[in-house]
């Protein structure tokens, strides 16, 4: 279905939880946030029912994230209900890939297509630093199981941020060289706890490209790679794998933005940036048809605004990244 600004919507991001563990500076105070309560998240019938109901106006594309979705119970089964529902043809999942080693194989055998994998350093201390809990190694075996389980095009999501890991761009495009990896570098987004946090830490995707490009080599853009959404991807010459820039900040994407999302506790949301959301949860514990959440996911379809408007600031108060789903 199309928006009020023409724009086809036919991808939906889910978050399977609030829950995650680690604790990203960028999406997370120190203390950690609240976890919500078991019951106040949608259980995996009542999220098979949302997208049941959304491939009817289009979707077909579908995105579990969280909080860390790898640590919800159930996963497996919730993939492969996901995959089975007629009209969904990709089913993808954005995950720290601490716990890949344990799930991957099953995950792709249950029709998974790809994964993104969060990295924003190669050295231990600093990733222990970032994340606050992390073990570097273990993400690194995280991701060698998802290359090992075919789940490509495996996609790495860098959220660059001066003074942290800007030094480390060029480490980071260097991975694309030699194996089938798709570094995406991604503007830091002043959102939630990430909102003063993020404050003076910007870097601009065009300073990202002019070091790598100078230190590398020069970047030959890649036409498209599959789940390509909002990065523009270039190769170096004879790399294996690519480097993507998300440009949420100094270049927006919403002219072509095809996505809903739903959060964990079931609120069907029309922008990231737009505090608006429609109660699905609500409907769905009082047994609603099918109809009543079709009309209510175009309602969402309808209220899509025409761009974001991060620039100024950060209105929803009540929530950060991991509790929307990033
Ligand atoms: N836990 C999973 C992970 O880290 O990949 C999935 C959820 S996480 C919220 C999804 C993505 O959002 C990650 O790649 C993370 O780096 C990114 N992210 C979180 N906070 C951000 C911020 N303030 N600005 C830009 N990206 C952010
Ligand atoms: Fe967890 Fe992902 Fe947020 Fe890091 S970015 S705290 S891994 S949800």
């Amino acid at each position: 279905m199309r928006d009020a600004y023409r724009r086809e919507i036919n991808y939906l991001r889910v978050s399977v939880t609030d829950k995650c563990n680690l604790r990203c500076l960028y999406c997370m105070p120190p203390e950690g946030v609240e976890f919500l309560p078991h019951d106040e998240i949608l259980r995996a019938e009542e999220i098979e029912a949302v997208i049941r109901a959304a491939t009817k106006v289009g979707i077909r594309k579908i995105r579990l994230t969280g909080g860390e979705p790898l640590v919800r119970k159930g996963i497996n089964d919730l993939v492969r209900n996901i995959s089975n529902i007629p009209g969904i043809d990709d089913i993808t999942l954005t995950t720290n890939g601490l716990l890949l080693p344990s799930h991957a194989a099953a995950l792709k055998k249950s029709g998974l297509k790809r994964v993104n994998i969060s990295l924003d350093t190669l050295k231990s201390e600093r990733y222990r630093e970032i994340t606050r809990i992390g073990d570097l190694a273990c993400a690194w075996k995280g991701i060698q199981a998802a290359l090992d389980a075919g789940l490509h095009p495996v996609k790495i999501n860098t959220v660059v941020t001066r003074g942290i890991n800007d030094d480390e761009v060029e480490a980071m495009a260097h991975l694309s060289l030699k194996r089938p990896l798709h570094i995406r570098f991604i503007e830091i987004m002043p959102i939630g706890d990430g909102n003063s946090w993020a404050e003076g830490r910007f870097v601009p995707a065009e300073e990202i490209m002019e070091k790598i490009s100078r230190r590398i080599g020069r970047l030959h853009p890649v036409r498209s790679i599959e789940g390509d959404g909002p990065a523009k991807y270039y190769r170096f010459e004879g790399a294996e794998g690519t480097v993507g820039f998300i440009t949420a900040m100094s270049n927006h994407f919403c002219g072509n933005c095809n996505r809903l999302r739903l959060t964990s506790s079931g609120g069907l949301r029309p922008c990231l940036y737009d505090s608006r959301e429609i109660d699905l949860k609500t409907p769905l514990r009082r047994g609603a048809e099918e109809r009543e959440l079709i009309d209510l996911i175009m309602d969402a379809i309808d209220m899509k605004p025409d761009r974001h408007h991060m620039h100024e600031g950060w209105a929803d108060r009540k929530r950060v990244m991991s509790q929307i789903g990033g």
